[in-house]
């Protein structure tokens, strides 16, 4: 045991997208600032942020049918659509800014133009759908957005789905040639890459343990290295908790008066996935469907083109999943250790008013194979089962807390739960994700850096035009930031040859 102390401006716990994006954004505005990253696996991207452990969405409203909600009038309330598609304009200015600084070369190896469509079957979705669209479709934000109800048009778009579909029940399907697979792995691995030539130490197999204030308001890490069992204690002036279902412990144990009351509650993601080239080169588009009654947001289905490495496969799913695990790799005992005195209440609360989150999930565990191919068969009406395999993704954690909707409420978003004076700060949650990491960590930034923020302002502005802008209320902004940031990632036109 060794009890080594260093002391650094900034320190970012877990290597996943938002620490990698943090960390990326605070070495542009000031690149003199120490920063230390502790990691408790091998390497960097390999929880949630994993390629195979998430969807690859790049989230903007373009497909997701829980953006949009039918009000009692009838109407389409489209402001969370237009928050998330703002969020993700955002996202791609930032990337954008990093390919042209040259510090990330190819583009391709992140993002590929998909095109995102919904599609959704009988009279009432059909319904929901072409008013959803002409509500979207009256917005720049949403420009080039296609409906389509005729069974030819929908062929033409989607042969997989149609081949050998019984068309005894409307049909429709909206289409956006805007859409993106976004391997955010691959992403995460290229921003420490350059972190690491900025001289930014990254420490794998470090796990931090334990976090208190030290009397000068600085935080003090107790870390353990998991291949010597060496603790180390590192100090940092600021701290940020981007430890993905890991951080509403270590939050936790911060003691921070704004952590207290939290509770999370994990849902694994299960998806089903195809590789066979001859019928992955039959669909190329992320179509997602009507969530079934009584599911979770975040379960909405989809049959999804995904681009790893260079190659094509099929993605469906999520199936949703129980284990008391925070994390992928986490331990059996997260759920149980995270119900505190200050929580107990909310946590109780929450269980008795989520009962049929409960029995949804315990539904959706039992599932056979062939149960999950029945559902697959909704979008691909000859799917056999011996072309797909199960794919294990990773856990997300749902905040749980007391709201104005009352006591233990699950939250499907993220939050960024931080200490009033901004030494501390915690992302929970995990939704829309990693699409929207840049403006979550610009929201870290302007909650706990607010006395540098005006000095920052210009940097800011360079890497992201919009910033400080409403998009919606700026048309010829949306299609200027579209245009460049769609010739800067390569992603005007149709899917390319990868
Ligand atoms: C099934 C599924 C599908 C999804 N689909 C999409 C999608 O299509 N589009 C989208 O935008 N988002 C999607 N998401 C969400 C997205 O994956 C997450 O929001 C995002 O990856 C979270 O990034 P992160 O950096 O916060 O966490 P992570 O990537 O999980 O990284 C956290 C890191 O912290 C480390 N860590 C934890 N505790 C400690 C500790 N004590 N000490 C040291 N290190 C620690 C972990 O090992 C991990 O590497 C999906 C998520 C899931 C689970």
């Amino acid at each position: 045991m060794s009890s080594r102390q260093t002391t650094t401006d900034v320190i970012l716990i877990g290597a996943g997208i938002m620490s990698a994006t943090l960390g990326s954004l605070l070495k542009e505005l000031v690149p003199d600032w120490k920063i230390t990253v502790f990691e408790r696996l091998a390497s960097a991207g390999e929880e949630s942020s994993n390629e195979w452990n998430n969807a690859g969405t790049g989230h903007s409203s373009l497909c997701e049918l829980n953006y949009t909600v039918e009000k009692p009038d009838g109407s389409v309330d489209i402001s969370k659509a237009i928050k998330v598609n703002e969020e993700f304009q955002v996202s791609k200015q930032f990337w954008s800014y990093l390919v042209k600084s040259n510090l990330i070369r190819n583009p391709r190896d992140f993002i590929v133009p998909v095109p995102h469509m919904s599609f959704v079957q009988g009279e009432k979705d059909v319904t929901f759908l072409k008013k959803r669209f002409e509500a979207l479709s009256k917005n720049p934000l949403f420009d080039g957005m296609e409906f389509s109800d005729d069974p030819s048009k929908l062929a033409e778009w989607i042969p997989l789905m149609m081949k050998d579909r019984q068309l005894n029940t409307p049909i429709a399907a909206t289409r956006s040639e805007a859409g993106t697979d976004v391997n955010f792995g691959a992403l995460t691995r290229l921003l420490f890459d350059h972190l690491k030539k900025k001289n930014v130490d990254i420490k794998y197999k470090q796990q931090v343990d334990d976090i208190k204030r030290t009397s000068d308001g600085s935080w003090e890490l107790k870390v353990r290295n998991l291949d010597s069992g060496n603790v180390e204690r590192h100090t940092a002036k600021f701290v940020f908790i981007g430890g993905g279902g890991g951080s509403l412990h270590l939050l936790q144990k911060s003691g921070i008066p704004e952590g207290k009351g939290i509770g999370g509650f994990p849902v694994s993601g299960l998806f089903m996935v195809c590789q066979k080239p001859e019928i992955v080169a039959q669909h190329r588009a992320k179509v997602y469907g009507q969530a079934p009654v009584g599911a979770p947001p975040m379960s909405v289905p989809h049959l999804d083109t995904r681009v790893i490495d260079r190659k094509e496969s099929l993605l469906f799913g999520p199936f949703a999943g129980f284990s008391p695990k925070f994390l992928k790799t986490g331990s059996m005992m997260d759920l149980i250790t995270s119900v505190k005195p200050h929580n107990l209440v909310t946590m109780m609360a929450a269980g008795v008013k989520n009962a049929s989150l409960t029995t949804y999930l315990i539904k959706q565990v039992m599932l056979s194979k062939e149960q999950r191919m029945d559902d697959l068969r909704q979008f691909i009406p000859n799917a056999k089962s011996e072309d797909w395999d199960l794919l294990i993704a990773g856990q997300r954690v749902q905040i749980i807390k007391d709201t104005a909707a009352g006591k233990g409420t699950l939250q499907f978003g993220t939050e960024v739960i931080n200490a009033a004076d901004g030494s501390i700060a915690a992302l929970l949650g995990a939704s829309p994700g990693a699409s929207t990491a840049v403006s979550v960590m610009l929201e870290v930034i302007n909650k706990c850096f607010p006395q540098h923020v005006k000095e920052w302002e210009p940097k800011i502005k360079e890497m992201i035009p919009s910033y400080g802008v409403t998009l919606l209320k700026n048309p010829e902004l949306i299609r200027e930031i579209h245009t460049s940031t769609s010739r800067t990632l390569g992603l005007s036109g149709e899917l390319q040859t990868v």
